[in-house]
């Protein structure tokens, strides 16, 4: 909160060129009701250090029966006063949270200012010669092939899920693993995430689990759950249980970074997503994710990012596909990202260019509010190893906060598109065939059946 306060004018200027969904006058709200939070908390120390005064006056006083029954009626008042600040600091904690989780992170200087069009493109493979085809499109495609079974999707749940069946569940197998191969071969550690997340933990993420039309729309699925319990949703991306692994958590520097590639099925609800998009594969309400995640300390963040870039890229150039890379206009960015770029693949029967993956370094967002943080080292020539990270408590020192990055590693359903599109081979009458798949996913088709056509 005090980095907000304290820094409210570029916070304002900031969350106006992302078009945050923050009031108007939200960072003067958080200001004044971070000052209003200071206050009852002072009050209510006080408060508490008189009860418990009066509380040893009274065991004192334990024969002047007249001085007891001063000091109990005083107590009483107390306990009262005490209970009124503690309802009214936990309503004002709430506004102030839900305030403050709206304020979106800082933006990189080099980011481009504006909406979607203002992307920068970075880079550019095979981007020569691009045709579109509408023959090529990836719905007929399955169809035609039997891969996707849309209707049983459409039976079993509803429009936009769907059955991937022969070789597009063999090629979601051998994708998953390849990029997993990359990942682990540039050092980031293998985890297997759980699905369902606490909404609160997805908000500390940069996710709100309802946008802010009016009426609000939930973006993501809710699970019922008792009063009580705390509430949970279907993760919308693996991103949000990977961070929260680190929730908590102070690592000695040397420690740092921590990488690790999650797999995880992602659930979007994709309220409002209408036309071309929703067509098969291309916006889908579950899909499975391989992601990349570290966390750095501040200085290495930078390089991290690039590093995750090649990785991303690497993939892409060695499935053989056209593809480019941007650097995402400030209206893109979300609530966390203080940089983003995005691949996007060119994609033939769809007639343009289609994202397949993503990439952010959220800075310190998401370790501000899941209170990562890194003790910086003593001594420069500290060995590795040294003692392990250690869990926060209450009494820890202000430490500094680490910095996370997320970047997507493989989204299955797009890259299927990319690669059917990019890969069929038609006759001259628009006949299949063959679907060209690229050579790096040999070693990853299951056992004893034959990758077709490579
Ligand atoms: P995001 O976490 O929204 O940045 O998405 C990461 C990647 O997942 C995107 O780059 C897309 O390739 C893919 N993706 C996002 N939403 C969907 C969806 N509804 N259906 C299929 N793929 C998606």
């Amino acid at each position: 909160y005090r980095a907000i306060v304290q820094n409210a004018d570029s916070k304002a200027r900031n969350a106006l060129q992302r078009k945050a969904p923050l009031p108007q006058d939200g960072i003067t709200k958080v200001a004044s009701l971070y000052r209003e939070h200071t206050d009852i908390s002072a009050t209510l120390n006080s408060k508490r250090n008189e009860r418990s005064s009066v509380g040893q006056r009274i065991q004192r006083a334990a024969k002047d029966q007249e001085a007891k029954g001063v000091l109990l009626e005083e107590a009483k008042t107390l306990k009262e006063d005490i209970a009124q600040l503690e309802d009214k600091l936990s309503v004002v904690a709430e506004q102030l949270l839900h305030l403050a989780l709206m304020v979106p992170n800082d933006t990189h200087p080099e980011t481009p200012i504006g909406p979607e069009p203002a992307a920068k493109v970075i880079h550019m493979h095979k981007a020569q010669n691009l045709e579109m085809n509408p023959a090529l499109d990836h719905v007929s495609i399955t169809k035609a092939l039997e891969l996707v079974d849309f209707d049983s999707g459409s039976l079993a749940t509803g429009s936009s899920w769907y059955y991937l069946q022969n070789e597009a569940a063999l090629l979601e197998i051998a994708l998953t693993n390849y990029a997993l191969t990359v990942a682990m071969d540039h050092g980031f550690t293998p985890v297997l995430t759980p699905d369902v997340v606490r909404s609160d933990i997805a908000s500390r993420c940069g996710f709100q689990p309802r946008d802010h039309s009016d009426p609000p729309v939930s973006q993501v699925y809710h699970i019922e759950s008792g009063a009580s319990s705390p509430q949970l949703i279907l993760s919308g991306t693996a991103e949000i249980p990977l961070a929260a692994m680190f929730a908590n958590k102070i690592f000695p520097a040397h420690f740092l970074p921590k990488k690790v590639i999650g797999l995880g099925r992602a659930f979007r609800a994709e309220a409002g997503a209408r036309g071309a998009d929703t067509r098969g594969l291309y916006r889908v309400h579950q899909f499975s994710k391989v992601e990349l995640f570290a966390v750095t300390t501040p200085d290495k963040s930078p390089a991290m990012m690039e590093e995750m870039k090649r990785i991303q890229m690497d993939i892409c150039s060695s499935l053989d596909m056209p593809f480019r890379v941007l650097d995402m206009p400030s209206e893109e960015l979300g609530a966390s990202a203080y940089r983003k770029y995005d691949i996007e693949s060119w994609m033939p029967g769809r007639g343009g260019w289609g994202e397949i993956s993503s990439l952010s370094n959220c800075t310190d967002y998401q370790a501000r509010r899941l209170h990562i943080r890194y003790r910086p080292n003593a001594d420069p020539n500290i060995s590795k190893g040294g003692s392990p990270p250690t869990t926060q408590n209450d009494t820890a020192p202000a430490l500094p906060f680490a910095h996370t990055l997320n970047g997507t590693a493989a989204a299955i359903p797009r890259l299927i598109v990319a690669l059917l599109e990019n890969g069929v081979e038609l006759d001259g009458q628009g006949k299949i065939l063959a679907v060209h798949l690229p050579r790096c996913l040999e070693p990853y088709w299951l056992a004893r059946s034959v990758m077709p056509n490579t």
